[in-house]
């Protein structure tokens, strides 16, 4: 596919990764991003497998290589994997991922590998029933761990496991983490908490510093690698004595943004600039034919001219996202 119209952003950056909700429904209900569980606040006309193709073309005609399939809980949908289908199929499209709270992973993963899932993260918040229980409202961690290990089966381009950094985890958190890594083949990402419109409360009590996991892991002979063109935000650690990985996501370092090569796109069709903007572009008008692929690229160049150079999170300003599940975390 030719690629002459790169998305690219008025501070050179170029983006080759997209992170597409498929959904804003959520099962799991976190402590800190749905903690009474998810209500309808709008219509669930998401977009359909048709509409997601029509968008991921329009995306890979413009240099992007990597999809990401989030939510909400993209394993809700009951049509998934042919989700997961019609993205992979796409010239230009080499990775398909998908963020996933793992709770049928067990039951559903080999049939998504089939359909050309390459990456997967799971969120994984503790590594013990009760503290998992406690956090998701949810009492499955042998199901997410058996889901796990189904995934480490398969010749996946990678397996990570996403876990909150929150105040109430760090003591004993770093060192089971590390244990847990030290034959397994993944990496181990903490998330620094993000302030988001719904949990200012929590997030004034349980927000850590990344700088406390990358202190720990400094300490104990771990070492930064470099990134890859179309990695995530993440700084990933090696030890030359574990298999694994531990990571950092630290949305609140200083500069952080420099490097953003994401975009966001709502499982209703909009673009989103950033997690923490205001707004977004719709594009689902778009997405109702084939064709029209050259006002669908003017209409995403156009408005990747106004992506600000980074977020205010820092200002305590998290955009109008209420909270990840509905933005598309
Ligand atoms: N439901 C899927 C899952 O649980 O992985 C995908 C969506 S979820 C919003 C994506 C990731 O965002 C999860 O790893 C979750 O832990 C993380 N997350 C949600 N709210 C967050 C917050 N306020 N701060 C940091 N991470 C958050």
């Amino acid at each position: 596919m030719g690629d002459a119209i790169k998305a690219t952003d008025s501070y050179g950056r170029r983006f080759h990764y997209l992170r597409l909700s498929v959904t804003e429904v959520c099962n799991f209900r976190c402590t800190y991003c749905l903690p009474n569980g998810w209500k309808k606040s709008s219509p669930m006309n998401y977009m359909d497998t048709q509409e997601i193709r029509r968008l991921v073309f329009g995306f890979a005609s413009m240099g992007l290589a990597k999809v990401r399939l989030t939510g909400g809980e993209p394993a809700v949908r009951k049509d998934l994997t042919s989700i997961i289908e019609a993205v992979s199929d796409i010239d230009g499209v080499n990775k398909v991922a998908m963020t996933t709270n793992g709770y049928n992973l067990n039951r559903y993963v080999d049939d998504w590998v089939s359909a050309g899932l390459s990456h997967l993260n799971i969120s994984i918040d503790a590594l013990n029933r009760e503290t998992f229980l406690k956090i998701t409202g949810h009492d499955r961690f042998e199901d997410v761990m058996a889901g796990l290990g189904r995934a480490l089966e398969h010749d996946l381009g990678a397996v990570k496991v996403n876990a909150v950094l929150l105040r109430d985890s760090v003591e004993d958190g770093f060192k089971g983490w590390s244990d847990f890594v030290r034959n397994r083949p993944v990496t181990v990402r903490f998330i620094e908490l993000m302030r988001t419109l719904d949990n200012a409360e929590f997030f004034a009590d349980q927000h850590v510093s990344g700088e406390v996991l990358r202190g720990w892991l400094t300490q104990n002979g771990w070492a930064p690698k470099m990134r890859g063109i179309d990695d995530g935000p993440a700084i990933e650690f090696v030890h030359p004595d574990y298999v694994g990985r531990i990571g950092l996501i630290a949305p609140y370092s200083k500069g952080f943004c420099d490097s953003c090569n994401r975009l966001r796109v709502s499982a209703k069709g909009n673009m989103k600039l950033c997690l923490f903007g205001n707004g977004g572009l719709d594009l689902r008008d778009l997405l109702q034919s084939d064709g029209g692929l050259e006002e669908f690229q003017a209409r995403v160049l156009g408005s990747l001219q106004s992506k600000n150079a980074g977020h205010r999170l820092s200002a305590s300003n998290p955009g109008d996202t209420m909270n990840l599940a509905q933005t598309g975390g």
